[in-house]
């Protein structure tokens, strides 16, 4: 018999009539058959004015109080859910995170979940009761009550259904699914049918807020088929599942970052342990960073640049100054009134061109890209935020996402090669995760190392639009493949941009490279022929502050130098001496327990 847990979120649970309608859902799912797991979040804005409530009693509410208070939003929630099922004849039962047997962490109004036992779900379903779960909370090994963090329902779902095994995970909401962007921005955009976990985890982080990314870093890591839907409708929704629709296009989604800022650590030490330095500072505040670029370094002087949401930029301005005073050299920059516009999509592995294309798009709209970063499925760039949606638009349509049948793209060609081998890295990872003793550990799943790159790059390049665009233009017709790209910020109105290459193409892009960079005045190419680039791989790197930490302390211990780093959601990149890339690859998997 099939199993399939629904959950509603707090507007499809808002009124009575909702209450009613999400229960023909269930009780239309019951007999046709399936056995149905119900999770519910807190009706409509049930927790803000629950968090606003406690507010005006004091500014400083006990963490455990407060998730007491919270709770109690859910359990309203299921409690009407499971009587209007009652009233359509069929049998129900709401059950806290506590009577499930949902264990976290202890951590107030942020917990992990540990674990959950199924005793109690699969006794109620074998009697044939529809089960009405209370989302978003738990309880710590003391039997104290805790909640996820904000949006934590989708988490619950997610994890019980992977408790269960459930044949589905269908996510109601008030969307019909997951949008190639935000229709709100470019009415044009178009649901997407499908879409891959590491794409989703990809948009997820950054800012495509459908779904929260921890609950689908659980439906990677348990294998769980999610379906997005509305709440409202019959539409089929999206699947987020293993893969998507690479096979048909190079990009599947786009996403903004409205508010980000830049910071910059300039004129520090290059030797090792610099990074390792700032990422432990930066993850000691739990402050999640993002397109992480470092220079290459003239004069044994590094620059380190990263951007972080707008929130958090007082604390990272004072990380920063921390460390550059243990540095004992250097100073910090900053730039505001940024924004991030990515590209994501997973079918980028295999067709060439895809970052000169999207820098072509934002050249013909006459924007001027301050920061590049890639990593396989992603391109992000860094622009000014009064153009962001501009920009967007313009890559959007640049790669025809409204359509669902675009123009054939040049060469989607190793796609076919790409899936055998995603499917063997999937099953690695089930592997991995049956070793975790909790839940939501982190899972790093894998250490790469590539010994045969090259870097290329290009310094003091005039900072204007189109520089990108006519430099990747022309190494991709060149059929020079190139992997990591980053450029950093400008400074005197210059800026430099490094990318990397097969070590066999580095000749053939040298040339490139040097017959442009003629027409650049004051502009200068420098190159390296044996570096090597380590690849870890894994769920949640990005909100899992700590990895970064681990990962450069590592490498720092064992004396190696970084020399440039990449780092996204499911992927941290870096870039080392060749003769150092056996050293690196060791420490790496002995630091993230890898055999
Ligand atoms: N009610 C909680 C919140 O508003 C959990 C959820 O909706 O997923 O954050
Ligand atoms: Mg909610």
């Amino acid at each position: 018999m099939s199993l399939i847990v629904q959950k509603f979120g707090g507007t499809s649970v808002g009124t009575p009539e909702r209450i009613l309608s999400a229960a023909r859902r269930a009780v239309a799912a019951k007999q046709a058959g399936h056995q149905v797991v119900m999770v519910c979040s807190a009706r409509g804005k049930k927790t803000d004015e629950l968090i606003d409530l406690a507010n005006e009693i004091t500014q400083n509410p006990q963490p455990r109080e407060m998730d007491m208070l919270l709770s109690t939003g859910e359990q309203e929630a299921v409690a009407l859910v499971a009587m209007a099922i009652s009233t359509l004849g069929e049998q129900a039962i709401s059950l806290t995170g506590e009577q499930i047997g949902i264990i976290t962490d202890q951590t107030y109004t942020k917990a992990r979940i540990s674990q959950i036992s199924t005793d109690r779900l699969k006794q109620e379903l074998n009697a044939g009761r529809i089960v009405v779960a209370c989302g978003f909370q738990g309880v710590s090994e003391n039997g104290d009550i805790t909640t996820l963090g904000r949006g934590g329902s989708d988490t619950t779902a997610t994890a019980l259904a992977a408790a269960l095994d459930a044949d589905e995970c269908e996510i109601y909401t008030d969307v019909d699914g997951v949008y190639t962007t935000d229709p709100r921005i470019v009415p044009e955009a178009r649901k997407v049918t499908r879409i891959s976990y590491d794409e989703m985890l990809e948009m997820a982080s950054l800012g495509a807020g459908v779904m929260h990314s921890r609950s689908i870093e659980f439906a990677k890591k348990f294998d769980v088929a999610l379906r997005v839907r509305h709440a409202l409708n019959e539409n089929e929704g999206t699947l987020i599942a293993a893969t998507g629709e690479e096979l048909a296009r190079s990009v599947t989604g786009m996403a903004l970052v409205r508010d980000e800022v830049r910071v910059s650590l300039c004129d520090i030490p290059d030797r090792p342990g610099v990074m390792s330095l700032i990422f432990a500072k930066m993850a000691a505040r739990k402050i999640p960073i993002d397109m992480v670029v470092q220079n290459v370094s003239a004069n044994n002087k590094a620059e380190v640049s990263f951007t972080v949401p707008a929130g958090e930029l007082a604390e990272t301005l004072t990380a920063a100054q921390e460390a550059v005073g243990e540095l004992g050299a250097g100073s910090v920059l900053s730039g505001t009134n940024l924004a991030k516009v990515s590209a994501v999509g997973l079918g980028m592995k295999s067709a060439p061109g895809v970052a000169a294309r999207m820098f072509r798009k934002l050249a013909d709209a006459g924007i001027n890209i301050q920061m590049i970063t890639t990593s396989d499925i992603k391109v992000s760039v860094l622009v000014d935020r009064n153009l962001c949606e501009q920009a967007l638009r313009a890559v959007h349509q640049g790669f025809q996402l409204d359509s669902a049948k675009p123009a054939p793209e040049l060469s989607v060609t190793k796609s076919k090669a790409a899936a055998t081998a995603r499917a063997s890295e999937h099953e690695h990872l089930a592997e991995v995760v049956g070793r975790l003793s909790s839940m939501e550990d982190i899972v790093v799943s894998e250490v790469v190392l590539d010994d045969g790159q090259a870097r290329i790059t290009v310094h003091n390049v005039q900072d204007r639009p189109g520089i990108s665009a006519e430099l990747f233009e022309a190494v991709a017709e060149a059929a020079v493949s190139v992997d990591m790209i980053v450029q950093n910020v400008g400074r005197n109105s210059t800026t430099e941009v490094s990318f990397t290459v097969d070590a066999g193409d580095l000749d053939k892009g040298l040339a490139v490279v040097q017959k442009l960079q003629q027409r650049l005045p004051g502009s200068s190419v420098s190159h390296e022929r044996d570096i090597a680039l380590l690849t870890v791989s894994g769920i949640g790197l990005r909100t899992h502050t700590g990895v970064g930490e681990r990962m450069f302390r590592a490498l720092a211990d064992a004396a190696i130098n970084v020399k440039m780093v990449n780092t996204s959601e499911i992927r941290m990149s870096v870039v080392v001496a060749r003769q150092q890339g056996a050293a690196a690859l060791a420490a790496l998997k002995k630091v993230f327990g890898l055999k």
